[in-house]
This record gives C-alpha cells, structure tokens and sequence, in this order.
C-alpha cells in the first residue's frame, strides 16, 4: 500500500523526539498508518467535520485523520514531548491542525470547535471512562458531538454494548444506549499497539439519539440505575431499599416484578422506574 503521507514513518518520529512510551500516561501507540486511517473511516465523511482527539501522542491517528481529509482536528496531548512530533504534522496539513496541550479532562474543547464535530480517539486508559460519561452526559441533550469512535480495553467496549441478561450489561451499557447508538466496529490484537498492552481493544462507535431512547429524568435515571447494579446480584426490591419507602409498590406499578434483578431489566423498564419514582 502506498505510504499515506510525506511525513517519516511514525517508528522513525518517535526515536527522533525519543517518545519511549509512559506507562503513567497510558500510552501505547498506533504505528500502523493503514490501521489508523481505517480508524478515522470508521466515523463517515469528516471533509466538512471538525474533529476532536483526545490524546495524539505521536500522531498515528492524527495523521489518519487528516489523510482521510478531517476539515479540521482539534488534538488534546497531556504529554508535552508529543508537541513538536505534533507540529510537523500541522506544518505539513496547513491550519487543519490545532494542538493544545494540556489534560483532556481540564480543557473546554468545544469552546475550540465549529460544527459538525466528531469525536475520534485511542484514548489514555486512565481517563476513556470518565470523558465517556462526560460526552454522555452534557447540561443539553442532543450533545455537540455526532458521533464518537473511542478505542477501549475490550472489556470496557464489551460493557458498553452489552444487551440486559449478559454479566457485562451494567451502568455503562444503560446510559451508553439510553443515549445513543452504539456498536464495536473494531477489535484490535495487543499487538496492534507498541508496546503491546496485555489485552485485546476494541474501538466503539456510538451515534447520539436524538432524544434519549425512553422519557426519563436524566438524574432520577442515574440514581436508580446506579443503585439496581451497585448490587447486582440482589432483588431490586433489596437492591433499591432506600430508594423509597413503598419500593415494591413502586416497582408494581412500573410493570416490574420487586423479584426481578437489575441485570435483567431493560432500559425501557429502568426508565419506566425512573419516571416512577420521579
Ligand atoms: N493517539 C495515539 C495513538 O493512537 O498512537 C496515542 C494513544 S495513547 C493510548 C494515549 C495518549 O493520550 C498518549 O499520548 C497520552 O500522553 C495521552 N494522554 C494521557 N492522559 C491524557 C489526558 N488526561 N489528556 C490528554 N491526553 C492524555
């Protein structure tokens, strides 16, 4: 396959910036430009899409992105020996590329951004959860973003796609498809990444609905889903205790046996209960 840019081989970048991957920051990289490239196909059409990634690093999928034609990226890197990897990137790409540096968790990104936006990372481990959750969970539903393509352990991708009955099926999987559409495209070996972490990735893609999948308060929601897993193996009407004072009641009227237990409950029914209990 021809090479997809000019730019050195991402191996020859990382031994001229002397990028030796920190364990701390959760990095292990993409080094195979057609993957990466295939990685940024996963969203559609960016040529008229700003996009936002999170953790760069050396710039595999950067460099994808742009390849594949992004309008713009928008690049958030923790890890200030990336950045001048980063800016032969955007010197190469004129004004289509825009990196911050600073922690993902702390930058208002889409004070940076124009819409349409997409959302496209091999996120830090550490933090894929938690920015996840935030994406999922803004003041206003629909979300700026259309769609996010984020790479996780492939457990984590497994939670989220998780259908009620399956030991995976939990908090992430409600909140995740209450919200949006979401599917594994890719899975990814430990080799694809160097260094080779000690398990199997998956890149998840999820589409937000227009408006959350059934009525529900967003925090009643989240109260009650949280609370039915926090343990799991229990009744509801055991697991929900506290929650109100005539739970099994509650639980009656919302169509839902006080003996069934939260892993089987679908998201229809959690939000039939959340509306419930008010
Ligand atoms: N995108 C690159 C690739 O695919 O090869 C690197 C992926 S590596 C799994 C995660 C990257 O996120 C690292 O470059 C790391 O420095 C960066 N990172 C870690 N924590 C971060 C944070 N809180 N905010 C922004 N970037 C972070």
């Amino acid at each position: 396959m021809p090479p997809i840019d000019r730019l050195p081989p991402l191996r020859e970048v990382i031994a001229t910036h002397g990028l030796a991957a920190k364990k701390s920051l959760g990095q292990n990289f993409l080094l195979d430009l057609n993957l990466t490239a295939r990685i940024a196909r996963i969203p559609g059409d960016l040529t008229q899409a700003d996009v936002l990634e999170v953790g760069p690093g050396p710039g595999g999928l950067t460099r994808g992105l742009l390849a594949e034609g992004a309008r713009r990226v928008l690049a958030i890197e923790k890890d200030t020996r990336c950045l001048p990897a980063l800016a032969e990137i955007a010197e190469a790409y004129p004004d289509r590329l825009e990196v911050i540096e600073g922690d993902a968790l702390e930058v208002d990104a889409r004070a940076h951004l124009n819409s349409p936006i997409h959302v496209v990372a091999n996120l830090p481990y550490n933090v894929g959860t938690e920015l996840l959750i935030r994406w999922l969970t803004p003041a206003e539903w629909p979300p700026y973003w259309q769609s996010l393509t984020l790479m996780f352990q492939r457990e984590v991708a497994e939670r989220i796609v998780a259908q009620p009955g399956t030991k995976a099926y939990g908090r992430l999987a409600v909140l995740a498809q209450w919200k949006a559409e979401a599917r594994i495209a890719l899975t990814l070996p430990p080799e694809a990444f160097t260094p080779p972490p000690k398990i199997s990735s998956a890149v998840v893609h999820l589409r937000p609905r227009p408006q959350p999948a059934f009525p529900a308060d967003p925090a009643a929601m989240e109260r009650v889903v949280a609370k039915a897993f926090n343990q799991r193996r229990k009744m509801l009407r055991a697991a929900l205790k506290g929650l109100h004072p005539q739970i099994e009641a509650k639980l009656e009227e919302a169509d839902i046996a006080p003996t069934a237990r939260a892993e089987t409950l679908s998201i229809e029914q959690f939000a039939a209960l959340a509306r419930t209990l008010g």
